[in-house]
C-alpha cells in the first residue's frame, strides 16, 4: 500500500547524489512517482543500468515506476574560457564569437556552441545567460562576431546556457545527439521521452517518428520552454501526452513575471485536450542545501497542486542536493495538504460537453458518480490506459485505481494525477469473476474494506483495448456471484 493517497505525482531526476540502490530505494520510500534520467549527462550503459535498478527496486516495493528520458535538445552555450571564468561589469563591451575557440575566452570575448547565432540576432537584442544572471544587448554583428554591451555583470563561467529574450532562435530541435539518444530511450524501454526546445507540432512529430522507427510505444512529452512553443500550445498539446512547464528556459525567454500566470494557462490548455502536465524546475530549489523547504517554495508547489498540474518535478535537488528523500517527503506533504482544497476535490469540468467515445463517456460518467456518491475507490480495468487519463482531467477525492495486465500501461498511468496502478494479469470471460477479483486484489491492499462501495469500468471484451463500455457500482463483501 502506498504511504499516503497523494494523488499529485512526484518526478525526481536521477543524478551523483541518488546513484546507489540505497538512495534509490529510499526516494521510492519517500513516494516518488516517476524518475527523470537527464540525458544530458551519462552513457548509453549508464542510462540502461539505471533503468533496469529503478524499476527493480520499484517493483520490490509494489511499486510500477516510470522512467522520464529528458533529451538535451539544442541548449545554446558558451564555450569555456582560459581562466575558467571572467567578472562582466555594466557597460563593459563583451563579444560572442563563434569562431572562438573552446578554452580561448577571455574578458573580451568568448566562443558559442550554436555556429549561426549571429545570423539569429539582431542590434538591440537582449541576450541572456547563465539563467538571467548575465544580460548582454547587442550593439552590432560582424560576421562570426556579435558585439554586446553588459547589461547585468557578475561572474561568467564555462559553458553556461544562452537564451535570446522573446525567442526566435532557429537552431535544429532534434540534434544528432538527441536522434542517437532516442535509440538509447527506446532500448530501455523509456516510459515517456521529453523533447527540449520545441517550437511546434512538427518538432514533436519528427522525435515520434523516430520513436515509432525504434518500436518505442513512449509518451511524448513536450518542454514548454521557448517562447516559440507558447504561440503554438495547441497544436503542440494535439500531439503531446504531457507538457513540461520548463520554468528555467522558459522564465529567461518571457521574463519570469509572466511565468505564474503561463503556468496556469498551460494546465488548463492541456486538461481540456486531455494533456498531462509536469510543472518543474527550481520547485524546492533551497533544499539543495537546507533540509527544509522556503515558505515560498511551500506555497509554489502548493499552487501548482491547485492550478491542477499533475505531477511536480524535481532537478538537482534530487540529483546533486544533499537531502533528496528529505526533499521528496516535504513536497509529498505540501501535496497532500493541497489537495484537501475543495477546488482540488470538486469538478466542474466538461460538464457541458459532448463526448465522442463510449469509453469516454463511461469515464466520465464513472468521475460524475464518484463526486456525487459515497465511494470509496474506482477500479479501472484498462489495456492502455486510456480510461483512466480521462477520469483523472476530473477532480476529485476518490482513486482511480488502473488495474491493467501491461507493465508499460501501469508505469504510463503512474503519472496521472489520482492515478494508482495495480497489476492485474488475469483475463476473465466471466464478469462476475473479474469483478470479485478486482474488488479482492484491492481489498488486499487495504484500498477498500467491507461495506466500501466500489465503480467497476471495463468492456464486455475484456483484454481489447479502447473497448470499455460497462460501468458497474458493487459493494465489497457483498457481491453476487453470478452477474451478467
Ligand atoms: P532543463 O529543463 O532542466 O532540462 O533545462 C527544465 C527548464 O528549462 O526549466
Ligand atoms: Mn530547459
Amino acid at each position: 500500500m502506498r504511504i499516503a493517497q497523494r494523488r499529485t505525482k512526484i518526478v525526481a531526476t536521477m543524478g551523483p547524489a541518488t546513484e546507489s540502490e540505497a538512495a534509490i530505494d529510499s526516494l521510492i520510500k519517500a513516494g516518488v512517482d516517476v524518475v527523470r534520467l537527464n540525458f544530458s549527462h551519462g552513457t548509453v550503459e549508464e542510462h540502461r543500468a539505471r533503468a533496469e535498478k529503478i524499476r527493480r527496486i520499484g517493483l520490490e516495493n509494489d511499486r510500477h515506476l516510470a522512467i522520464l528520458a529528458d533529451l538535451q535538445g539544442p541548449k545554446i552555450r558558451l564555450r569555456k574560457f582560459k581562466q575558467g571564468s571572467v567578472d562582466l561589469a555594466i557597460g563593459d563591451s563583451f563579444c560572442l564569437d563563434t569562431e572562438c575557440a573552446d578554452g580561448e575566452g577571455n574578458i573580451k570575448q568568448v566562443g558559442v556552441t550554436y555556429a549561426k547565432l549571429p545570423q539569429d540576432v539582431k542590434n538591440n537584442d537582449i541576450l541572456v545567460l547563465d539563467d538571467g544572471r548575465i544580460v548582454l544587448k547587442v550593439e552590432a554583428v560582424e560576421g562570426s562576431r556579435i558585439n554586446c554591451t553588459v547589461q547585468v555583470g557578475g561572474e561568467l563561467s564555462d559553458n553556461k546556457g544562452i537564451n535570446l529574450k522573446g525567442g526566435g532562435l532557429t537552431a535544429e530541435v532534434l540534434t544528432d545527439k538527441d536522434k542517437a539518444d532516442i535509440k538509447t530511450a527506446a532500448l530501455i524501454d523509456a516510459d515517456y521521452v521529453a523533447v527540449s526546445f520545441p517550437r511546434n507540432a512538427a518538432d514533436m512529430k519528427q522525435a515520434r517518428m523516430l520513436l515509432d522507427a525504434e518500436g518505442s510505444t513512449a509518451g511524448l512529452v513536450a518542454k514548454i520552454e521557448r517562447a516559440d512553443a507558447l504561440d503554438n500550445l495547441d497544436e503542440i498539446i494535439s500531439v503531446s501526452e504531457a507538457l513540461m512547464i520548463a520554468r528555467g528556459d522558459l522564465g529567461v525567454e518571457i521574463g519570469d513575471a509572466k511565468l505564474p500566470a503561463v503556468q496556469k494557462e498551460i494546465i488548463r490548455k492541456a486538461r481540456i485536450q486531455n494533456c498531462v502536465t509536469i510543472t518543474a524546475t527550481q520547485m524546492m530549489e533551497s533544499m539543495r542545501e537546507n533540509p527544509i523547504p522556503t515558505r515560498a517554495e511551500v506555497f509554489d508547489v502548493a499552487n501548482a497542486v491547485l492550478d491542477g498540474t499533475d505531477a511536480v518535478m524535481l532537478s538537482a535537488e534530487t540529483a546533486t542536493g544533499a537531502y533528496p528523500s528529505e526533499t521528496v517527503r516535504a513536497m509529498s506533504d505540501i501535496c497532500l495538504n493541497a489537495e484537501l482544497q475543495s477546488s482540488a476535490i470538486k469538478s466542474r469540468h466538461r460538464l457541458d460537453d459532448i463526448f465522442e467515445h463510449v469509453d469516454e463517456a463511461i469515464a466520465m460518467a464513472t468521475m460524475y458518480t464518484a463526486n456525487h456518491l459515497e465511494v470509496r475507490a474506482i477500479a479501472a480495468l484498462t489495456e492502455s490506459g486510456s480510461t483512466a487519463l480521462w477520469m483523472s482531467r476530473i477532480s476529485s477525492a476518490i482513486p482511480i485505481y488502473a488495474l491493467s495486465r501491461h507493465e508499460s500501461t501501469n508505469r504510463k498511468v503512474n503519472l496521472y494525477r489520482g492515478v494508482f496502478p495495480v497489476y492485474f494479469p488475469t483475463i476473465h470471460t466471466n464478469h462476475a469473476e473479474a469483478n470479485q477479483e478486482a474488488v479482492e486484489l484491492m481489498r488486499r491492499r487495504g484500498a477498500v474494506e467491507e461495506g466500501d462501495l466500489v465503480i467497476i469500468t471495463k468492456g464486455d471484451l475484456m483484454g481489447t483495448g479502447g473497448g470499455t463500455n460497462a460501468m458497474k457500482i458493487v459493494e465489497v463483501g457483498n457481491m453476487p456471484d453470478f452477474v451478467a
